[in-house]
């Protein structure tokens, strides 16, 4: 224990020390097999991040992915086309299978564009809300819904109006998120309740419709969509998200005025469930071919923005891996294997067919990592899995960090991914690829997740950093 504090504080020195490293395989020779701190790994990463950043592939497939795909939800034509455009991208790369793995997706349109105006206003009349509607969102009737405008800042002062004070209006969930907070999903998840569940929690009170605060840190007028849920014991109603820019002033105009109505038009529809796929492609392991080791995003995206930051950039990254690995000869000892889900944006079905299929083959995910953050500034990796063998995993895992540290990456226990969330039950390692979050929620389900707003270098970083991991999980196992 005590070599290791040592091991690792040498660690933290810029250079790296030999004479440290012959101690520990001196000291520890049964741990080195299990342990990173051979000059050859170093040289290997060199030679990831060096291929990474000289002749990665993720921008220019994240160009071609946003500008001649475009956005992606599932069901859709674009969604379709992702497909086929990234099957036959890993058809290139000269790995061992490449495959679709069906799966039954749902289909929901937003239709016409969603209009919601504030109605006669004493200072500024009547103007319409940068508003989209929610993933999952009934329409309007034809006229539309009116209402008067009730604001709420917590679930309380829901319950507090009950019926007497909702019955007929419009419920403005106003709560933003939690700015103090230094993690930026932390803040989204403080906050995201009220775009999920905000509409059945309103209807149970006879609101007749719901605005939704954007889940943004930032004050501008891109209203953000994003999935929400209606509980079938309450009637189903229409519900949108408003810029937060809008949602300051429609408050404040409340608070000015002492009221405020508004129509909505929404004219969404749900069709029936789609045949899709997931993408997956492998380099199969030379000595354990059912223990894999995973990289992944999500295919889709919402129907809005060109799904750059979410989940392309978590897509191209996961599919550079494998090219990384095989462009420079590496052989695993695990199957290494990429797979692009189908709809997590709204329903999470890939996820949950392609756990269901890796069970019935009866494979072993050693260790399952997804990116879906964004294509930002590698931090680091968080880990997760199932009680019963995560502390055991851990133990382990945190011995990658003096290597890990060399390239600006951090080890910790925390989420993983929602597509890999269904393996957990499987008793394999979980772990979510984290770049820096203090932009993502700038973009996250608006107009505004489009190639420009990537950075190619951060991207391409991205994918050295899972290639890095992956390896050093292959050769040294759990
Ligand atoms: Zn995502």
């Amino acid at each position: 224990m005590a070599f290791f504090k040592n091991f690792n504080s040498c660690w933290k020195r810029p250079v790296w020390c030999r004479a440290c490293v012959a101690a520990a395989l001196m000291t520890v020779g049964t741990l080195h097999a299990q342990t990173p701190q051979t000059d050859d790994d170093i040289a290997f990463i060199d030679k990831i991040y060096a291929q990474a950043l000289g002749d990665g592939r993720c921008y220019p497939w994240l160009t071609h992915l946003t500008k001649q795909v475009g956005h992606r939800l599932s069901g859709s034509r674009g969604a379709e086309n992702a497909v086929i455009w990234t099957k036959a991208m890993l058809d290139t790369l000269g790995l061992d299978s490449v495959w679709l793995q069906p799966v039954l997706v749902p289909h929901w349109e937003r239709g016409a564009p969603e209009k919601v105006r504030v109605l006669k206003s004493k200072q500024y009349g009547t103007f319409a809300l940068s508003v989209l509607a929610l993933g999952g969102s009934v329409a309007t009737s034809k006229k539309g819904v009116r209402g008067e405008v009730v604001e709420v800042k917590s679930w309380e002062q829901l319950k507090q109006l009950g019926k007497a004070g909702l019955e007929g209006k419009i419920v403005f969930y106003n709560r933003p998120m939690d700015a103090t907070r230094v993690h930026a999903f932390d803040a989204y998840r403080g906050a995201v309740d009220q775009r999920v569940q905000g509409a059945s929690r309103a209807a149970q009170y006879g609101a007749v419709g719901v605005l939704v605060r954007s889940m943004g840190l930032r004050i501008d007028d891109y209203p953000h969509t994003g999935t929400m849920h209606y509980d079938t014991a309450w009637p189903k109603i229409p519900a949108v998200a408003i810029s937060t820019q809008d949602a300051e002033q429609l408050s404040a105009l409340m608070r000015a005025e002492g009221r405020a109505t508004v129509s909505m038009a929404v004219h969404c529809r749900t069709l029936p469930d789609v045949l899709s796929y997931n993408v997956i492609g492998e380099i199969r392991g030379s000595e354990k071919p059912r223990d894999v080791v995973l990289t992944g995003g999500h295919l889709d995206s919402w129907d809005v923005g060109e799904g750059a930051h979410d989940d392309g950039a978590g897509c191209v990254q996961s599919m550079d891996v494998l090219r990384h690995l095989k462009r420079l000869g590496y052989r695993p000892r695990h199957t290494i294997r990429c797979v692009l889900f189908m709809n997590e944006e709204n329903g999470l079905r890939g996820g949950r067919q392609y756990a269901a299929e890796a069970r019935r083959k009866g494979e072993f995910h050693l260790c399952a990592i997804e990116t879906d953050a964004g294509g930002f500034t590698p931090r680091g990796f968080s880990f997760d899995g199932d009680e019963a063998v995560f502390g055991r995993f851990y133990e382990k895992i945190v011995k990658l960090q003096p290597v890990l540290e060399r390239y600006n990456l951090k080890i910790s226990k925390g989420g993983s991914g929602a597509d890999i969330s269904p393996l957990k039950e499987d008793k394999g390692l979980l772990s979510g690829f984290q770049p820096d979050s203090q932009r993502y929620f700038d973009y996250h389900h608006t107009v505004a997740d489009v190639l420009e707003a990537v950075n190619q270098r951060e991207l391409e970083l991205g994918a050295a950093s899972l290639t890095a991991m992956i390896y050093l999980l292959d050769k040294y196992g759990l």
